[in-house]
């Protein structure tokens, strides 16, 4: 349930039209809206019951200042994977205490930090990584919390840029050598061991992969008990999915239920963390591009829009459908099927292919679903500045990021000496 609607024919973000929006920022923005954002987080809170949780709201889905600042007074943690995204975190006035660290390729000064501002726990993805994160800490005189991210070798049934639960992925560390892992960080002065996390994948759509692996891991914190281990969390990772064209995935409350009777069976009463990001960010914010021509090709029927794959990259990347549409509808125009391209020199530079639009030359489109994985992957290729994001706020809006010039995109730039 999202709040992007018609009203008399033309497409609204709350209160608020998107046409006012073009005119006044411009095209193309990504426009979010505050009510769907809060109503997602939410939702999956209240999901739980009150079973002990902790939601880690996946910041690299959409890491806008704004929406981790509304994640923040909602008193969301955060699951990060950079350095960048903890100083976001902390800017956007998130709690430290609240981070969760996952990523394969953790640097030096990126630990640093961490144990600086000291975070919640690291989530560990390599007996070398641990060690690292040891000498750090034991210089820093501190005792860090740390989780194992296990490879469950789970197959999460998404597109394979996605999937990353499965043995031949560079994520994780697999079961059988976990064990090791854990007791060499239990023997150390500098790491107090707290938890076990595990993420499969991205855009799940079924809650079979899901259930394979809380079983895995439950069986996995088994053998750490035998073995004298004993943990204070859980971590479940993210990678709910979303309903982006056809798709039904799980609703939040069935997840939980799931997890919690999962959990039960097993005896387990541990507070579990998740790490949400797509179920939250994507069907709350749209794409705004505005048509530059209509182009008969030998072929097909071509919408060129302002918009492109630097600024919307998952169509020419994971070939991922997401549904266009005009933000005014006029039903004197012909409809034809056309593909929405932008204008960067590649064919991979497509919105979507094969739409079937009543459009003028000039119509404004909205790609819906864009609140995830959207603006954060955007690049300059092209030398294309990186666009703005709005934030729709009942009958208010507010710029949460200007429009990139062309002097802040070349600003770290220099020419060689004369
Ligand atoms: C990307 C990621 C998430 C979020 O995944 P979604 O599919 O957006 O929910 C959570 N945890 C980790 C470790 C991730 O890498």
């Amino acid at each position: 349930m999202d709040h992007f609607h018609y009203r008399d024919n033309v497409y609204f973000a709350e209160d608020v039209s998107l046409e006012a929006i073009a005119e006044q920022v411009g095209t193309p923005c990504y426009v979010y809206s505050r009510a769907t954002l809060e109503r997602h987080w939410r939702a999956f809170d209240d999901a739980f019951d009150g079973y002990p949780h902790t939601i880690c709201y996946a910041v690299k889905a959409n890491a806008n200042l704004a929406v981790l600042n509304l994640f923040a007074r909602m008193g969301s943690g955060f699951d990060i994977v950079s350095g960048g995204e903890l100083e976001r975190v902390l800017r956007a006035g998130g709690d430290p205490a609240r981070v969760v660290f996952s990523g394969v390729g953790k640097g030096r000064d990126e630990i640093e930090r961490a144990i600086a501002v000291g975070i919640q726990c690291f989530n560990v993805e390599s007996a070398a990584e641990l060690e690292r994160i040891e000498s750090l800490a034991a210089a820093a005189s501190r005792r860090v919390r740390i989780a194992v991210r296990i490879n469950p070798d789970v197959d999460a049934r998404t597109h394979p840029y996605i999937s990353t639960g499965l043995k031949e992925n560079k994520f994780g560390i697999p079961v059988d050598e976990a064990v090791d892992v854990y007791r060499r960080a239990a023997a150390s002065a500098h790491l107090e061991v707290s938890g076990v996390a595990c993420h499969i994948g991205s855009q799940l759509t079924g809650m079979a992969p899901f259930e394979d692996a809380f079983a895995r891991v439950l069986a996995f914190v088994d053998r750490l008990a035998g073995a004298g281990i004993e943990l204070d969390h859980l971590d479940l990772g993210g990678g709910l999915g979303v309903r982006y064209r056809d798709e039904s995935p799980p609703l939040p409350r069935d997840y939980t239920r799931a997890l919690v009777a999962c959990l039960e069976r097993h005896g387990c009463s541990l507070p579990v963390t998740i790490e949400p990001g797509r179920v939250i960010c994507a069907n709350a914010g749209v794409f705004l591009t505005r048509v530059e021509y209509l182009k008969a090709g030998a072929a097909r029927r071509f919408a060129v829009v302002d918009g492109a794959m630097n600024d919307l990259l998952r169509p020419a990347l994971y070939q991922a459908w997401q549904e266009i549409v005009p933000v005014t509808i006029d039903e004197t125009l012909p409809a034809y099927d056309y593909d929405v391209v932008g204008p960067v020199c590649e064919s991979a530079d497509f919105l979507g292919k094969e739409r079937h639009l009543a459009i003028a030359p000039s119509a404004l489109l909205a790609v819906r679903s864009a609140g995830a994985y959207g603006h954060v992957m955007s690049s300059n290729y092209n030398a294309r500045p990186r666009c703005a994001e709005v934030m729709v706020d009942g009958d208010a809006f507010h710029v949460v990021r200007e429009r990139e010039t062309f002097e802040q995109l070349v600003a770290g730039e220099r020419l060689l000496p004369a």
